[in-house]
């Protein structure tokens, strides 16, 4: 009874035939006399009608307006694309590193339910979970019983024994066998030791809904085992997923530091590399020639670092801030496709800085370069996902036909990229699928 409840309750899901608990609003929203942004720079005053959940007009003349439209003054202000966090752990930002592993697992959920409405209204309309049991948390969002951004999760991260993704206690070394450790439980990471069990642990992720697989091929910061000079998981291992991703239509993307660690991984077919801080020209050089992407954060010793409570975590930190500027330098060298995230991770005060990241990045780039980047370029790195992407559709841009994930912003972002830190204040209007979930012009 309980299997054939269960069956019935996925088939629901798969269906989408939850009901949907969000409010029904207008079908159609003018935004009046706003400035776009354009992927290069802000037009001219425009008019733009959203329809259900795209952008269906845009015009330099007035739009004729349904009886029941929502009209939004924009006065000048600018209208972008929702922002895109292309690295993010949904379930990893909010409990300290502590409550991650040792609190009950309801609460960790409903801390993640509270950060995705807070992601939301940052101006985040979409976020890449890199790791985690996401996958009920956007079915909630997407239900409409909480506010959230889209999620592309991959599910738990697939790491080898000792790898970056082992969170194990040292006490359940050797394994049992056949006998899963709470991380894996939970669905946080997978331990996989063999081509075969990487295919398995793949194919798990895809059954439960990832868009994309994540797998740890090399050393990390925050890990407790695997120093970040390690190789981890052999090509063989790495494309077992690869080719098991490619079978749904989707791809894998590895968490790598070193160049040997990224060489691997792109020899084994992977299209995304997260991190690569301390890659060197001949790596940068053959991410540009492969077209593998580089998920790169602006990691540096600065007030947006994620703490790390021992000093090998931190001299791990410190390698890798020491690598940052090289990294971006040479990726603009090459030519290789960015995107921008921000790995923020147990910490909900560096979370709620998580727009400040924007203006780190100027840094390196001009600030409608950087905008660019956290929107149209970061959703080209989406649809990556193909025929698993959860969110079909444009995004990224404001065009006729695109999904309507829209920001409001008073005032210029492109002179002033720090008016995405303070997003209470400067985010007058953010639309998600064609919703408005904030207004702060309604209530004037
Ligand atoms: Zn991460």
């Amino acid at each position: 009874m309980a299997n054939a409840l269960k069956k019935t309750f996925w088939i629901a899901c798969i269906a989408g035939l939850l009901p949907s608990l969000s409010n029904a609003q207008s079908s159609m929203t003018i935004f009046e006399d706003v400035r776009i942004f354009d992927g290069t720079t802000l037009t001219a005053k425009m008019n733009v009608a959203v329809e259900g959940n795209k952008i269906t007009q845009i015009s330099s003349q007035p739009i004729t307006a349904t009886a029941d439209a929502v009209h939004i003054a924009g006065n000048g202000q600018t209208l972008m694309p929702g922002l895109i966090d292309a690295h993010w752990h949904t379930f990893m930002v909010r409990p300290t590193m502590a409550q991650a592993s040792l609190a009950p697992l309801t609460f960790i959920t409903l801390l993640a339910g509270a950060e995705a409405e807070s992601t939301l209204l940052r101006g985040f309309t979409s976020v890449r979970d890199l790791g985690g049991p996401a996958f009920g948390l956007k079915l909630a969002i997407d239900n409409g019983v909480i506010k959230g951004p889209r999620i592309w999760p991959s599910g738990a991260m697939i790491s080898q024994t000792g790898g970056h993704g082992d969170f194990r206690m040292l006490s359940e070394i050797p394994s049992t066998p056949d006998q899963l450790s709470y991380p894996e439980r939970v669905g946080i990471s997978a331990i996989a030791d063999s081509p075969d069990e990487v295919r398995k642990r793949t194919r798990e992720q895809l059954l439960q809904g990832a868009s994309q697989i994540k797998l740890t091929g090399g050393g990390g910061v925050s890990s407790p085992y695997g120093p970040l000079d390690t190789v981890q998981l052999s090509v063989d291992e790495i494309h077992a997923a690869v080719e098991a991703a490619a079978n749904w239509g989707t791809y894998v993307t590895v968490h790598a530091y070193t160049p040997e660690a990224i060489r691997n991984a792109i020899k084994a077919g992977a299209k995304v590399i997260e991190h690569g801080q301390l890659a060197d020209d001949a790596t940068a050089k053959l991410m540009a020639e492969s077209g593998t992407w580089w998920s790169l954060q602006p990691f540096l010793a600065d007030e947006n670092a994620n703490q790390l409570p021992d000093a090998a975590g931190q001299a791990r930190a410190a390698q890798v801030f020491a690598g940052t500027d090289n990294a971006y330098r040479l990726a603009k060298k090459y030519g290789v496709k960015v995107a921008f995230g921000t790995d923020i991770l147990f910490d909900a005060n560096l979370a709620a800085r998580q727009g400040s990241q924007l203006s780190t990045m100027t840094r390196w780039y001009t600030p409608a370069e950087v905008l660019k980047m956290a929107t149209a370029d970061n959703a080209q790195l989406l649809a990556l996902s193909d025929r698993r992407n959860p969110y079909p559709g444009k995004l990224g841009v404001v065009e006729v036909g695109a999904l309507a994930d829209l920001l409001l912003v008073n005032g210029d972002p492109i002179a002033d990229i720090g008016l995405l830190a303070d997003p209470g204040k400067n985010l007058t209007v953010i639309m998600k699928d064609g919703q408005i979930v904030k207004n702060k012009l309604a209530s004037q």
